[in-house]
């Protein structure tokens, strides 16, 4: 039974990757630090709320929207890292990729970040849909590995909790979503990644980033 629902996932996989869209922009050549060495904020978004829904192109708008402003907060801080510890493997620009996928939800592999429509689905208003960009962009500044046990992999994904969070703030979107987004996922029976091992629950995940206010 598990070897063909392996199959059945690889296969939509696949089919799903032709109907990839890149949505970011060439970003990053004007966000050097100021003199003052400190991250110039981007201006703040005005509130985008309520479902994001299934409609394309409401997806496609709010994550072209989100995608620039947190890859460009991303690609700073990214660099600020860079300057003080030397060059990264995989560089400071991301890309991020809307998938027609009814499975999976978000992830993150050599500077590309993917999300699943039916993820997107699911996610409430603009500045959800940057935390899930910035968490993933988080992971890449980071340098986190794929191949690692549990244990790390859980570590791994609260530093890129609290880091895409401050990314999040960063590109002036309100830092608050992200406590409650978790604390809405862990209320939610049919939370998968919630039982998965590898992972944090994700009422562990939002009494994380309680502990450390932004
Ligand atoms: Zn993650």
């Amino acid at each position: 039974m598990k070897i063909v629902y392996t199959v059945i996932v690889t296969v939509l996989l696949v089919a799903c990757s032709s109907n990839t869209k890149d949505l970011s922009r060439k970003t990053g050549d004007d966000t050097s630090p100021n003199s003052s060495g400190a991250i110039a904020l981007a201006s703040p978004v005005a509130g985008i709320s309520g479902d994001v829904g299934e409609n394309k192109a409401v997806q496609d708008v709010l994550v072209t929207r989100a995608s620039e402003r947190v890859l460009k907060a991303a690609r700073t801080v990214c660099q600020t890292k860079v300057d003080r510890a030397g060059p990264k493997e995989e560089g400071c620009s991301f890309q991020v990729f809307v998938i027609d996928d009814r499975r999976g939800g978000a992830g993150y592999r050599a500077n590309k970040i993917k999300l699943s429509r039916e993820f997107l689905n699911r996610l409430h208003g603009e500045a959800e849909v940057a935390f899930i960009i910035a968490h993933e962009a988080a992971h890449g500044i980071l340098s986190h590995r794929h191949n690692v046990n549990s244990l790390t992999r859980r570590r791994q994904e609260l530093e890129a909790d609290a880091l895409g969070r401050e990314l999040i703030g960063l590109a002036g979107y309100p830092t608050d979503v992200v406590e409650r987004f978790f604390e809405r996922l862990a209320q939610s029976s049919n939370s998968a990644t919630s039982a998965d091992p590898n992972y944090p629950t994700f009422a562990q995940r939002a009494a994380e980033l309680r502990k450390s206010p932004p």
